[in-house]
């Protein structure tokens, strides 16, 4: 690794919690225009879960209100901003948002995008291939028994350390299809429970992510009839992800918020293997340019991304190469080798990262609770740690500065991606709540 010269990876290697600036960024329009994928697919995304809705919403009447459409809301946190001033001692300037993907419907996480999105394309396509359904079909009909029996011909399988596996198999199983989900060890148990009450089989591994990966892509090209969504490197799970940058576009629109030049757009967005925000960050830039500048915040123990992307090796390094553990109390970034794909997708998109120790993780939950009186759990609550260290470490300063952005600061709007929560069971939350973490 002498190779290795940004000088962030020693940090790294001491689990320091810091904001790290990617060098790579450059000016959207040029960043865009060299990849292989565009606005079109995002596109092409909508209309598909478009097409679906009216089937989303026979199968999940908790979607009637919002017409099929799996969306979340996104809400001003004025209380928290405060907390984030006074008790974390963050001078945050602007005004403060928590975009509420812990309340998506049906699965209650960020996966709900991704995860359901690729579930509902793979089952699209099968029926067209079959004849059993056209683009100008009202959709409704795939929770029809016959459609049921059609699909349950198919396997689909997912690894997952949780939230992926929940969005999947509950999707999957709704469906027809017999549904197979890899566990890696940091799965909780509700969430395997939950899964096989939905008659999702479940397969635990006493290893972590990565390896449950690999075992699941094995079992899946075993069965000619089975189909492996592969989160390191699907293209279906990043475009259904990046649905939600229209969606929040039509929000703020709604809510009056302008983003232009003298009103910048920081976003800060919890990430494990890279697809959830990866796809979000996409979507974003595609709409907002230069005037969106997007954060990732991972665990000190498990930041795969930032060290795929400031080394270079992309998904050629993994965290345990520089003695970390990849161990995180936060569900869902637990990952120690990111995405090789969205690596390269965000090189020249994303503004940088921050880490966090896990205990910030509780306390920062804990003060959403209590000035809000909202719910996200621990690894979504990452997410604050991202405008909290763009105002702490002089590298914020920096940003704001080299951004020519010191005087548009007061104008800022800042959101938190609270990436999931709903589904956490109550004497889970009370366990949260409970939990504190000295470093
Ligand atoms: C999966 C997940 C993320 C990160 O998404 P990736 O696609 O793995 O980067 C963030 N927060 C929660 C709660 C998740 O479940």
């Amino acid at each position: 690794m002498e190779n290795i010269k940004d000088p962030v990876l020693n940090r790294l290697t001491c689990a320091e919690s810091l904001l790290w600036l990617n060098p790579g960024l450059s000016e959207t329009k040029s960043a865009l225009s060299k990849l292989d994928i565009t606005e079109k697919d995002t596109q092409d995304a909508e209309a598909r879960l478009k097409r679906f809705a009216p089937y989303i919403m026979r199968a999940f009447p908790e979607t009637e209100s919002a017409k099929g459409l799996i969306e979340s809301p996104l809400t001003e946190i004025p209380e928290m901003l405060n907390r984030l001033k006074e008790e974390y001692f963050a001078p945050i300037e602007g005004r403060l948002y928590l975009k509420r993907d812990c309340d998506l419907p049906i699965s209650g996480s960020i996966k709900a995008r991704g995860g359901i999105y690729e579930v509902l394309k793979h089952a699209e396509t099968l029926a067209m291939q079959a004849g059993l359904l056209k683009e100008s079909d009202d959709y409704s009909k795939l929770a029809d028994e016959s459609f049921k029996k059609f699909f349950s011909q198919y396997s689909l399988q997912v690894a997952s350390t949780g939230n992926l596996g929940l969005s999947i198999g509950v999707m999957s199983a709704a469906l027809g299809f017999r549904t197979t989900v890899h566990m890696s060890a940091d799965a909780r148990e509700w969430k395997k429970a939950l899964l096989r009450q939905k008659g999702v089989t479940v397969i635990e591994y006493p290893s972590d992510y990565s390896a449950a990966v690999e075992q699941g892509r094995k079992a899946s090209e075993a069965d000619p009839m089975s189909y492996f969504v592969d989160d390191e490197n699907s293209k279906d799970l990043f475009m259904g992800y990046s649905v939600a940058a229209g969606r929040l576009k039509a929000q703020l629109d709604a809510q009056g918020i302008t983003v232009d030049t003298e009103h910048p757009l920081f976003v800060y967005l919890p990430c494990g293997v890279g697809g959830g925000p990866g796809g979000v960050t996409f979507g974003l830039k595609n709409i907002f340019g230069d005037n969106v500048h997007v954060f990732f915040v991972e665990p000190t123990q498990a930041p795969c991304m930032l060290l795929g992307m400031a080394s270079g090796l992309d998904n050629k390094i993994c965290v345990q190469d520089i003695g970390l553990t990849g161990k995180t109390e936060a569900d869902g970034l637990a990952v120690g080798r990111a995405s090789g794909f969205v690596g390269k997708v965000m090189r020249g998109l994303l503004s940088g990262e921050a880490t966090v120790e896990d205990g910030m993780l509780f306390d920062y939950m804990r003060s959403l609770i209590q000035s809000e009186n909202l719910f996200a759990e621990p690894s979504a609550c990452a997410a604050f740690a991202g405008p909290v260290a763009l105002y702490t470490f002089d590298e914020g300063e920096e940003y704001i500065r080299t951004h020519g952005l010191e005087s548009r600061m007061k104008n800022a709007v800042h959101i938190a991606w609270a990436t999931g929560g709903s589904l956490v069971p109550e004497y889970e939350r009370e366990k949260y709540k409970a939990t504190h973490i000295i470093h």
